[in-house]
């Protein structure tokens, strides 16, 4: 189907994977990011095409009835699905990341089991939860539900292939070019 690798990553909200994927990503100009689609609310800043594909519950449901998604999900009250179209578009050109939570990771595992999976994980429970608190963008449900969240991750982290923690973002997306790196040169 394509030339390229997948590399999955996952993490928290909260962690600081948006940072560290932007380093990442400003590091290897040939690799691709996959936009998912998601019914939540845009963020401050955030654009539709490039952050994700906003989308009415009714258009996900639409895009599910069309067997649209690679893999999808529930969580914190909204779905996200990665489309597969423009995956596979992608790929043709190259390696991928997709930014998707542990169960879009072992699902895309399921059908790609050479992706490679790399979870970041916060340095502790309490620090994420300062992170969380001091984005301001978010209610105090919103964290409490964010929180209860991470802890289900971090049990799921054990089968990822790499888990880097993220104490500092310029250590952090060295880690991953490493083993971007690395994984590229298996091929
Ligand atoms: P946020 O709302 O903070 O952007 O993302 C919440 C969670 O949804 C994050 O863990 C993110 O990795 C995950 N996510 C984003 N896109 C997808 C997707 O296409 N599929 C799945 N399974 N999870 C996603």
């Amino acid at each position: 189907m394509s030339k390229g690798r997948l590399f999955v990553i996952s993490g928290a909200s909260g962690v600081g994977k948006s940072t560290v994927l932007n380093e990442v990503m400003a590091a290897r100009s040939d690799l691709r990011f996959s936009v998912s689609a998601t019914t939540r609310a845009p963020r401050p800043g955030e654009q539709d095409g490039v952050s994700y594909y906003f989308v009415t519950k009714a258009q996900f449901q639409e895009m599910i009835r069309q067997d649209a998604f690679v893999e999808y999900d529930a969580h914190m009250d909204n779905y996200y699905g990665t489309p597969k179209a423009q995956l596979e578009e992608k790929l043709k050109d190259g390696s991928v990341i997709l930014d998707i939570e542990p169960n879009g990771a072992f699902a895309v595992r399921k059908t790609r089991p050479d992706a490679v999976l790399i979870f970041i994980a916060p340095p502790s429970l309490e620090e994420l939860e300062k992170r969380l608190r001091s984005r301001g963008d978010t209610s105090q449900d919103q964290i409490q539900l964010r929180l209860d969240r991470a802890g289900w991750e971090m049990e799921q982290s054990k089968q990822y292939d790499y888990i880097v923690v993220n104490d500092q973002v310029q250590t952090c997306a060295q880690k991953i070019l490493h083993i971007i790196a690395k994984s590229c040169d298996e091929e």
